[in-house]
C-alpha cells in the first residue's frame, strides 16, 4: 500500500488587488493528525483554509484528497468537512441549544439524531449547564466553545480550526485543546491555524510555518525543534570584561548589555530546560577559576518562536 497523503495542496496562489496573499502554498496533511498552520497575522493562513474548505477559489494550484484531484463543491466533501471560522458563527439572540438545533437542521440532521447530537456537543463543549442561555450573554470562551461545537455537528472527518482560541480565557483554551486532541485520537484529521506558538506546540503533530504567503518550513514538531539547540545564557558583570579573552573561545555569543555581559552557549545535547550540559559546565568552571561572579543563568529550550526568528529574522509576535 502506498502512503498517499489525506489532503494535499500544490502550489496554491491567490492575489487580492494584485498583491499576493498566497505565493505557492504546498502542504500535505496526513490522516488522523493535528496539522498546525503557524504564522503571524497576514501570513496567509485563513486564505489557505478557505481554499481547502471550498469557500474561496485559488487563482492557480490544485487540491488532492487521497491522491485524487479534489472537487470542494461536492456534497460528499462538504459532509466530510467541519469548518470553524475565526468569526463566531452562532446567532447571539438564540440560546446555545437553539443554535445547535438550527445548524444541525441545516446539516440535515433529523429529530432523534439531532437531539442526540446536540446533547453530545453540549457535553463536549462543557455548555450543558448554560444550554438555555442566550449567546449574547456568554463569555468569549463560551462563544468559542459553541463555535467549535457547531463545526462538529455533522461528525466531520476533516476539521478546520481557524484561530480557535482567540480572546478566550485559559480554562476554555485548555478545554478546546483537550477536545481537539480527543478528536484526533478518534481519527479526525484536524488543521489548526494559529499565531500562538505555545498552542501549536502543545497540540499539533506536524507544523507548517507560514510567512508572507509562503510555507517556510513544514515538518513534525519533533524534527522542527531538533533543528535548534537549547541555549544557556549566563550573565556576568561588565566590570569583568578583562577576562573575556579567555572566556570567548568556549561561548557562542557575547553581548554587552549595560552593566552586564551576556554569554550564550548552545547545547546540542538534550539537557532540558535549566539543565547543565558539558559546554556550560566548562564555562562555569572557567568563570570560577577566573574569579568571575555569575549574576544569572538561564536555559531556553528550543521553540517554534526561535525557529521562526532564525528563518525570517523577525519575531512571530510582531
Ligand atoms: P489573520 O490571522 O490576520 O487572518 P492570516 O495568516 O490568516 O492572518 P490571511 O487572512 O490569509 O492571513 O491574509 C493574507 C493576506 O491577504 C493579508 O495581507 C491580508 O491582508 C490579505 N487579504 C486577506 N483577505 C483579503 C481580502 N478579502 N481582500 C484583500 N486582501 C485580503
Amino acid at each position: 500500500m502506498t502512503d498517499v497523503p489525506f489532503l494535499e495542496t500544490d502550489n496554491l496562489r491567490k492575489r487580492y488587488n494584485g498583491t499576493p496573499a498566497l505565493d505557492g502554498v504546498s502542504l500535505c496533511i496526513e490522516r488522523g493528525e493535528v496539522f498546525g498552520l503557524l504564522g503571524p497575522n497576514g501570513a496567509g493562513k485563513t486564505t489557505t483554509l478557505r481554499i481547502i474548505a471550498g469557500l474561496l477559489a485559488a487563482d492557480s494550484g490544485t487540491l488532492k484528497r487521497d491522491g485524487r484531484p479534489l472537487d470542494t463543491t461536492t456534497p460528499a466533501y462538504r459532509r466530510s468537512l467541519g469548518f470553524v471560522p475565526q468569526n463566531i458563527a452562532a446567532y447571539p439572540e438564540l440560546t446555545a441549544l437553539e443554535n445547535l438545533r438550527f445548524f444541525g437542521r441545516l446539516y440535515g440532521l433529523k429529530r432523534s439524531a439531532l437531539e442526540k447530537r446536540t446533547a453530545e456537543l453540549l457535553d463536549l463543549t462543557g455548555l450543558t449547564p448554560r444550554q438555555h442561555g442566550r449567546v449574547d450573554t456568554f463569555s468569549g470562551g463560551m462563544k468559542r466553545r459553541l463555535n467549535f461545537g457547531i463545526g462538529l455537528l455533522h461528525g466531520p472527518d476533516l476539521l478546520i480550526l481557524d484561530e480557535p482560541t482567540v480572546g478566550v480565557d485559559p480554562q476554555s483554551r485548555a478545554h478546546l485543546i483537550a477536545q481537539t486532541r480527543a478528536l484526533r485520537d478518534r481519527g479526525v484529521s484536524v488543521i489548526y491555524a494559529s499565531h500562538y506558538m505555545e498552542e501549536v506546540q502543545s497540540v499539533c503533530d506536524r507544523v507548517a510555518i507560514m510567512d508572507q504567503g509562503r510555507v517556510i518550513v513544514c515538518d513534525t514538531l519533533r524534527d522542527l525543534l531538533q533543528r535548534l539547540d537549547a541555549e544557556t545564557v549566563i550573565e556576568i558583570p561588565a566590570t569583568t570584561a578583562g577576562s573575556l579573552d579567555t572566556i570567548k573561545p568556549v561561548v557562542d555569543r557575547v553581548e554587552h548589555r549595560g552593566d552586564r555581559i551576556v554569554l550564550a552557549v548552545r547545547q546540542s545535547d538534550d539537557v532540558g530546560a535549566g539543565g547543565i550540559g558539558p559546554a556550560v559546565s566548562r564555562l562555569l568552571a572557567l568563570l570560577n577559576e577566573r574569579g568571575v561572579p555569575v549574576l544569572s543563568i538561564n536555559t531556553r529550550r528550543p521553540d517554534l518562536e526561535q525557529l521562526f526568528l532564525r528563518m525570517t529574522g523577525k519575531e512571530l509576535r510582531d
